[in-house]
């Protein structure tokens, strides 16, 4: 039998080893924390195809679909609603901006981005404030519950059979002496014929380990949650020309997050949360809800993740260690993603090629490759 290791059981880990299980290969999956530790475990939950790069759009209505079947998939429903998510026009320029984003999607050959007027905004959101003009919809995204997901994942690879350990972790990885590749851990090698690096954040250190330099950062995105408060907005509400993520759970927490930064160590794997910048969240978020002013925050945190410098991942076969394939990057993004980039993973892992849409995604897009000395 095949064997494979994955690096990382966050969510993109665990979906290339569930397909990649399923399709028969003997997976172990390596996890220096525990399952969904870093960004898959703490996320906004945002099921989006709304504003996604083009680049990425071809994948994100692959795993749209996989969502909408997400119980056939992983045997539980993950907490997906399909509520809506809807990006605000504040002004006029907002309107122009989202309308030639529409025909954009629209002269692709897609059908989900959707301009609507003030009035069915008010009809979606009608907690909205006065201000809005319109805005930009796919009715049919949603959001899910990300630690709820990652179990559903992680239970789903058990039960394909695949092995995970948890507490384990990478240090290097290189050709095995009789071919295939050896990853080096803190608990002595082990050896498998295929390597996938969904380390997260520390996925470019172990691509440099293994000689390929990747450009990018570490981001570190924040989130708020509130007090509970009676329910008034059913979509995910972002907007057109500012940060923000605004969704309101069925408990009645509103949870705020949007991309705005705190600060992270990759050494220590912690990140702070920068209140300067967290106030920002709370101020777009209280300029487009009003009702907000006055309601508690009780908890705020941030996750990290690896961005390179177009904000879309990295996916494919290292350039100087064949049978190694990265997955990583996802740039505050990849929560979505995860059904059907694992799917194109586990493929491109076992047959070399893939027909899914995953080809603006290759490192070779950077041209920085090295081989470490
Ligand atoms: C605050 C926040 C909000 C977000 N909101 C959304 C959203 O609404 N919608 C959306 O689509 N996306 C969102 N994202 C992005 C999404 O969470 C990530 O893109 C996705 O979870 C990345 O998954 P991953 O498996 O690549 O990485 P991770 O979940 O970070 O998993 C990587 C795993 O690798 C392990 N690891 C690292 N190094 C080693 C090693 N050397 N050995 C063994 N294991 C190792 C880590 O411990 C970790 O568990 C958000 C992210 C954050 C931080």
């Amino acid at each position: 039998m095949n064997r494979a290791i994955i690096i990382g059981a966050g969510l993109h880990g665990l979906s290339t080893a569930l397909h990649l299980a399923r399709a028969g290969w003997d997976v172990t999956v390596l996890e220096r924390r525990h399952a969904g530790r870093h960004s898959s475990g703490i996320n906004a939950g945002g099921v989006r195809r709304l504003g996604r790069d083009v680049r990425e759009i071809a994948l994100s209505v692959i795993a749209a679909d996989m969502w909408a079947n997400i119980t056939a998939l992983v045997g539980d429903g993950c907490g997906f609603v399909a509520t809506g998510q809807v990006k605000v026009a504040e002004s006029a320029a907002d309107m122009v901006k989202i309308e030639a984003r529409a025909k954009q999607v629209r002269d692709l050959g897609w059908q989900h981005e959707e301009v609507v007027d003030a009035a069915e905004l008010r009809r979606l959101v009608p907690a909205i404030a006065p201000h809005a003009v319109g805005a930009l919809v796919t009715r049919d995204d949603g959001a899910a519950d990300p630690m709820r997901t990652v179990m559903a994942f992680r239970g789903a690879v058990l039960r394909a059979g695949a092995t995970l350990i948890e507490g384990i972790a990478v240090h290097g990885i290189a050709p095995a002496p009789g071919g295939g590749l050896v990853v080096d851990t803190d608990r002595g090698p082990m050896e498998a014929d295929r390597v996938a690096n969904c380390a997260g954040a520390w996925a470019p250190g172990l691509a440099r380990l293994a000689g390929e330099e990747m450009p990018g950062i570490a981001k570190a995105s924040m989130m708020i949650v509130t007090e509970r408060v009676a329910h008034f907005c059913a979509p995910t509400v972002g907007s057109a020309s500012r940060a923000l993520s605004f969704k309101q759970t069925a408990a009645g927490s509103v949870v705020i997050g949007g991309g705005h930064q705190g600060r992270n160590n990759l050494v220590t794997e912690t990140s702070i949360v920068d209140f300067r910048n967290l106030a920002n969240a709370a101020r777009v978020a209280t300029e487009l809800f009003p009702r907000m002013k006055g309601v508690r925050m009780v908890r705020s945190w941030c996750g990290i993740e690896a961005m390179p410098p177009d904000q879309i991942p990295v996916i494919g076969e290292s350039t100087t260690l064949p049978g190694l394939f990265h997955s990583f990057g996802y740039s505050g993004h990849g929560f979505q993603l995860a059904p059907a980039a694992g799917a194109a993973v586990a493929e491109l892992m076992a047959r070399g090629a893939t027909n899914m849409p995953i080809a603006a995604f290759t490192q070779t897009r950077f041209h920085t490759t090295a081989r470490a000395a």
